[in-house]
């Protein structure tokens, strides 16, 4: 059996996390490679979505998988390139974490209703109409590929409750239990 591949999560303040991501122009068996690598990486760190920046690829490509939620398990996995938002409509409060800001919630109104218009794993265009937990997550990673975080969208008073904690995580203090950029590897027991 094929080794799973498990890629380290770019950190809060990783240059790559603030560029905007270029389009792809394709997919070939290493695109294929990469978003298998990407769902196993997402859900090793129990996360519900992963952007390509994320792992270190500046490319817009997204994954997004909320079955693990008991509310959303009828939910099948998303595979998201090159996603354009024709239409957005409503408001809604959420509460947002993200893999590459390990220890950070924090509330942020984003439309509550989307129209998506995407290419999917075999680069096929596809429109979709994507309301409530999907919507949401979809936004949040699209974010990602413009070089924007969720804690850049909280209000005044929000940002300031975890300044420190992004502080802490631009210093490389980072507490997560699943492979990061700012890990220090452990040397390898002497024999
Ligand atoms: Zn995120």
């Amino acid at each position: 059996m094929m080794q799973k591949m498990i890629l380290p999560i770019n950190i809060y303040s990783d240059e790559v996390l603030k560029k905007k991501a270029r389009p792809m122009k394709g997919v070939d068996s290493s695109t294929a490679e990469l978003i298998d690598a990407m769902f196993e990486s997402m859900r090793n760190a129990s996360g519900i979505g992963l952007a390509a920046p994320q792992v270190g690829h500046s490319i817009r490509l997204l994954v997004v998988d909320v079955s693990c939620m008991k509310e959303h398990a009828a939910e099948k996995p998303m595979i998201v390139i090159n996603p354009h938002i024709q239409s957005a409509r409503g408001a809604n409060t959420m509460e947002e974490g993200c893999l590459s800001v390990p220890g950070v919630l924090g509330d942020v109104v984003r439309p509550s209703a989307i129209t998506l218009k995407y290419r999917d794993e075999h680069f096929q265009e596809r429109t979709g109409e994507f309301s409530g937990m999907l919507a949401r997550v979809l936004q949040h990673e699209i974010d990602h590929l413009d070089g924007t975080l969720f804690v850049e969208r909280l209000d005044k008073r929000e940002r300031r409750k975890i300044q420190i904690r992004l502080d802490e995580l631009s210093a490389g203090i980072v507490d997560a239990a699943y492979p990061h950029s700012r890990e220090i590897l452990p040397e390898a027991p002497a024999e």
